[in-house]
């Protein structure tokens, strides 16, 4: 039996983008992963299992049928041509270059481009468009900083390795002894397990994180506050919490859904960015977005590079139109005027409202997905793909905006190609059939 050990492979889980992987290979399968945690051993051990999907599907009187490579291809690129107003989603969890190839079949048709930050980060992108970003790398955090304030996020579930390679327990150049040079802080609405590490919790009542922010930036600035809370949090923990702000030699506020998802959205991710800026009278402060999906970062990049803008991208005009709440998939697709849908690397049946995903499942649906999800269950077109950092290269930016490189660590299944490979193959079908009429 053959066994191999590949090193320094890279994680493309979530947005922390872990790089010092090990896979363990028998006679070419995987069998073993060291140094991920269950999330990223759970995605390349199941790049094997029986949910796999093949060989590529159309569906054929409400059922999905095998097909082959080119037929599958021509019919999306029917598909998409014949539409008057396709959305191109996902993109979170594939490369970059697929990203680049994505753009440019977008233009091609006069579609939307949009990807998963329309439901998780877009708000913090707008907030960042409108007072900037004061921020660092992960390495940066790791060697320097000494309090960290995790805000609605739980880093202990949804990026298990975020807190002991970066951040809190881990030891750096200048916080020798790890997590006792470090003060932890949590705002949360619910007692969480990454709250339950924290020197200081702060429970905040839902909805009410921009009040909290408020209250933090009123004592910095020397202001009274009335009442005895705010935000279901006692005045004195605030004052306690804004005094071991303003004492670090480095701090840094990680923020998730928490802030970006509840009520204020993008205003309050702007107050969280000014409460950085008012921070640094007194000491270094920065601020991160954590990510969720690994490459969900790099199509903001890519897109930036290529359009201009970060997401939600009209090309209807001819030229690329930005303006999220009228060019995002939900509002497009709850406004009923999507005509036929691609579906790339991500799975939104399970995360987009019903209201969108009833209107959704009426339309032709195009998806590039190794995995029967439920996004496949409603798809007229299955283009499965070669896994991106499994069986395919590629670039990925970390949350930090790191570019990392993809190791292909096993073959993919016989026919399966990389994402950017269907992309390119769908978009000369495209060019095809638009020279023809
Ligand atoms: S923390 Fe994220 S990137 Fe690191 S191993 Fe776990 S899932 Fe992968």
């Amino acid at each position: 039996m053959a066994r191999e050990v590949v090193t320094d492979v890279v994680c493309p889980f979530c947005g922390s983008l872990c790089d010092d992987g090990e896979i363990v290979l028998e006679d070419g399968k995987i069998v073993e992963t060291r140094n991920l945690c269950t999330i990223g051993t759970t995605k390349f051990l199941s790049s094997q299992n029986g949910h796999r999907i093949t060989k590529p599907m159309i569906r054929e009187k409400g059922q999905l049928k095998e097909t082959t490579f080119d037929k599958a291809v021509k019919k999306a690129a029917e598909i998409l041509v014949n539409a008057e107003r396709p959305l191109l989603y996902g993109w979170a969890s594939t490369e970059c270059d697929a990203h680049r190839v994505g753009i440019e079949l977008a233009e091609e048709l006069n579609a939307v481009i949009d990807d998963t930050a329309s439901v998780c980060h877009g708000p913090s992108t707008i907030a960042k468009q409108e007072v900037g970003l004061p921020s660092c790398t992960l390495g940066q955090v790791k060697n320097r900083a000494d309090v960290i304030i995790y805000w609605g996020c739980n880093p202990a579930h949804a990026h298990p390795r975020h807190m002991s390679r970066y951040t809190t327990f881990i030891r750096g150049f200048f916080r020798e002894q790890g997590k006792q040079d470090r003060t932890l802080i949590v705002v949360d609405v619910r007692n969480t397990d990454t709250a339950k590490l924290a020197d200081h919790f702060l429970q905040v009542k839902p909805g009410y994180d921009y009040e909290v922010l408020n209250a933090l930036r009123a004592v910095i600035k020397g202001q009274p506050i009335r009442g005895e809370d705010v935000g279901g949090v006692p005045v004195s923990k605030i004052k306690e919490v804004a005094e071991v702000m303003m004492n670090a030699g480095f701090g840094v506020i990680f923020f998730g859904l928490g802030l970006t998802m509840s009520r204020g959205k993008h205003r309050n991710v702007e107050n969280a960015i000014k409460l950085t800026i008012d921070l640094n009278e007194y000491a270094k402060f920065v601020i991160m977005a954590m990510r969720g999906h690994y490459n969900v970062a790099g199509f903001s990049i890519v897109t930036g590079w290529q359009t201009g803008y970060p997401f939600g991208i009209d090309f209807q005009r001819g030229f690329p139109y930005y303006n999220p709440g009228e060019t995002t998939s939900n509002e497009i697709l709850q406004r009923e005027e999507a005509d036929a849908v691609l579906v790339i690397a991500s799975d939104p049946v399970s995360h987009f409202p019903a209201s969108s995903i009833s209107y959704m499942a009426k339309l032709p649906v195009i998806v590039i997905e190794p995995h029967v999800t439920p996004t496949t269950e409603i798809a007229t077109v299955v283009l499965p793909p070669a896994i991106a950092g499994v069986e395919e290269e590629g670039t990925a930016y970390r949350m930090d905006h790191v570019p990392i490189r993809l190791r292909k660590v096993v073959d993919p299944p016989e026919g399966c190609l990389p994402d950017r490979k269907i992309l390119e193959a769908i978009l000369s079908e495209v060019r095809k059939l638009k020279s023809k009429t």
